[in-house]
């Protein structure tokens, strides 16, 4: 017998008022790391000066509406530290660090307000696991 969800899983999340901020540890360097340590391993490249190839609908959600009601998850669940959030002049802003992506797809699938489009990297970028 399969078991099927129906629901999509961005739909499946929860306003971050319900729940409580998880304090993670901090990474020992020996049997768990920082995500860019991880992203180094990993040897993605990019081409330099090709396009973002991680596009929003809407530019204003990610703070408008994301931050607000989930404190911006795609800063947590992207394994490559792409997203961040931070403070400019007193103002949040939204950043994508682009040329990080290891292409696990997950932003486009988890965004609560499927406002991130992923397409394929120019020239075959990505992610090259030398010893897979
Ligand atoms: S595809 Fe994966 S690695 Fe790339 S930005 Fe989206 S969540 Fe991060």
């Amino acid at each position: 017998m399969t078991f099927r969800d129906t629901t999509p899983d961005y739909a499946s999340m929860g306003l971050a008022s319900e729940y409580s901020k998880i304090d993670y540890p901090k990474p020992d360097g020996k049997l768990s790391f920082d995500k860019l340590s991880s992203v180094y391993l990993s040897n993605t490249y990019h081409e330099e000066g090709q396009r973002c190839h991680l596009h929003l609908k809407d530019q204003s959600i990610p703070i408008s509406v994301n931050l607000v009601k989930f404190d911006e998850p795609a800063q947590r669940y992207c394994p490559a530290g792409v997203y961040e959030v931070v403070e400019d002049e007193g103002e949040k802003k939204f950043v994508i660090n682009g040329q990080n992506c290891i292409h696990c797809k997950t932003c486009d699938i988890k965004d609560p307000s499927q406002n991130i489009t992923w397409v394929t990297p120019e020239g075959g970028g990505g992610s090259n696991y030398p010893n897979m």
